[in-house]
């Protein structure tokens, strides 16, 4: 609403609106002399867009938009800056980085120093004993080219017990005061499934823990969400992600929270990005007793997929791979769910009329995963399921046409090759050249996405355009390079691939009419670009249904 009308005139403009609908048709804001990207086949350049209660009237040139002007219409002069759909984040967990932003420092620095630095800042506001806590740390990616130790963070804040936990989510670093309230010292044997690092020169506690000795501090740290908290989180997340340009985002692995804190925050004015909200499967029953399903819900907040988990994880190199991973010849990672499990989750949720979106990231994975999605099909078919592979990173020929056939959607890791480089060597040159496989989906007709899955991989697009355009990791080394693509393609992955993936391709991700006003202003033009620099390409301004959700 404009400032200055009360809300009685709004709702009698509404009402007049409704009434007539010759009134409709009047622009309320146009963007004109832009380098405009529509990522529409049918009309890929404008110049202008004029918009009206949220969505675009018209896109074109300056003076077929700027001829719609009318008295009152807001103009604004884009200076020949490029502008783009909006970015679709198709899987990501922004509600639940939310909360931790809320609550933990973010590690993700260059240096320990830096790490010391905003530990001791954070413990200076908290009250001495009570917990500082900090997630995003990654061991490889400081300049000391060394893991953090008990002392460094005994150095830092010592009347504190501090807790740091790996971007990855598997390992932790704490100091002394947090062994000791955890209830460990060095004579703590390593739990079923865990391990307690110690020096191996002294034999004295190393400061890191792994898998589930990590619930030693679970159990005695206070992480108690309330519901405020949950909507503060989205509002925070909201921020960052308007910042980077992203207009859309799918919350990969949903909870019933995880929808209230997005209601709350939508009706707060809080909700700066539109959320596709999957549900765990933990939460599948309550939902179908309740009668939602995929789709329930709006353009801001919808209920996406239900979630299930096939294997493990790229970063931590666990997921099922058919070839042993490079110099571990007996490791071939791990399945979660069975194949049995999956199947009786899905069919409830297929025949209930839910998407269904797997994380499977290993090529046996996959198999595992389209199996039961071909035996669902197969028993039950359904028009236009779009069956989603999260992940879905090791493929092969063979998987791809199965893919194909079925109509499955790859949600690839987007910025991995960028910043998980030194991560990339476990699997191999070969292997590398059939990960993240942008090239080979996309040549065989299947309509990858974006996809970020923040925390564990940065979320900002102009990185994901970048790690997809040169699949060059930030020290520049290459991954894969046959699974290059275009700029083109990667902006459209980007966005219209994204709105496909949740059954939204006909209200967003490409700029024409009657579709939702969602776009990005950049400070340079991205198919210009060097593609080894697209990631530094300023985001200037972001736009949600008609309104700047973010101006630089
Ligand atoms: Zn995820």
């Amino acid at each position: 609403m404009t400032t200055g009308v009360t809300r009685r005139e709004f709702l009698g403009s509404m009402a007049a609106l409704a009434m007539s609908p010759l009134e409709q048709e009047k622009p309320e804001l146009i963007l004109h002399n832009g380098n405009i990207w529509t990522v529409n086949a049918a009309e890929p350049r404008a110049q202008a867009v004029a918009i009206a209660r949220g969505r675009f009237l018209a896109v074109g040139s300056n003076s077929d938009v700027l001829n719609l002007a009318v008295s009152g219409v807001q103009k604004i002069d884009l200076g020949g800056k490029t502008v783009l759909p909006g970015f679709i984040d198709a899987h990501s967990h922004p509600s639940e980085a939310g909360r931790l932003h809320l609550r933990m420092v973010d590690c993700d620095l260059r240096s320990i120093q830096a790490i010391q630095a905003a530990l001791r800042e954070r413990a200076a506001k908290t009250p001495a004993g009570e917990w500082v806590l900090g997630f995003k740390y990654d061991d490889t990616k400081t300049e000391e080219n060394r893991a953090l130790t008990m002392a460094d963070l005994d150095g830092a804040v010592p009347d504190h017990p501090v807790r740091i936990q790996h971007r990855g989510g598997h390992t932790s670093y704490a100091n002394s005061l947090a062994f000791q309230k955890a209830g460990m010292d060095e004579k703590t044997p390593d739990p079923p499934g865990g391990q307690i690092s110690h020096d191996p020169a002294t034999g004295k506690l190393s400061g890191r823990v792994a898998e589930s000795a990590n619930n030693y501090f679970n159990k005695v740290i206070p992480l108690n969400f309330t519901r405020e908290d949950c909507r503060e989180g989205v509002k925070l997340i909201s921020k960052m992600l308007a910042r980077s340009g992203i207009t859309s985002a799918t919350e990969a692995q949903g909870v019933p929270e995880d929808l209230r804190a997005y209601q709350d925050a939508h009706e707060a004015g809080e909700l700066l990005y539109r959320a596709y909200c999957f549900i765990n499967y933990h939460f599948l029953d309550h939902m179908l007793e309740a009668g939602v399903r995929t789709g329930l819900g709006d353009e801001w907040v919808r209920v996406g997929a239900v979630k299930l988990v096939c294997d493990g994880s790229i970063s931590e190199r666990t997921a099922r791979l058919s070839v042993p991973y490079e110099g571990r010849p007996n490791d071939y990672g791990i399945l979660v769910m069975t194949e049995e499990e999956m199947y009786t989750q899905g069919r409830k949720a297929h025949l209930a009329g839910w998407q269904i979106g797997t994380h499977a990231n290993g090529d046996v994975g996959i198999d595992t995963t389209l199996r039961v999605y071909e035996r669902l099909q197969h028993e039950s078919p359904r028009r236009d399921p779009r069956f989603r592979l999260e992940h879905c990173t090791v493929v092969n020929d063979e998987l791809i046409a199965r893919m194909k056939a079925l109509g499955a959607i790859p949600t690839p890791f987007s910025t991995y090759v960028y910043y998980h480089g030194e991560k990339m060597r476990y699997y191999g040159a070969d292997r590398l050249n059939h990960m993240f496989a942008l090239r080979s989906f996309i040549d065989a007709g299947i309509r990858p996405t974006q996809a970020s899955d923040y925390p564990p991989g940065p979320f900002e697009p102009m990185m994901a355009l970048e790690s997809e355009v040169t699949r060059t990791d930030s020290k520049g080394n290459v991954w894969g390079p046959k699974q290059r693509i275009t700029i083109e393609e990667a902006i459209r992955v980007g966005t219209l691939h994204g709105a496909y993936a949740s059954y939204e391709e006909n209200i967003k991700g490409s700029l024409e009419a009657g579709k939702l006003a969602d776009l990005v202003v950049l400070g340079r033009d991205p198919l210009r670009e060097n593609p080894s620099t697209l990631i530094t390409v300023p985001i200037e301004r972001t736009m949600v249904g008609g309104r700047w959700s973010f101006e630089a």
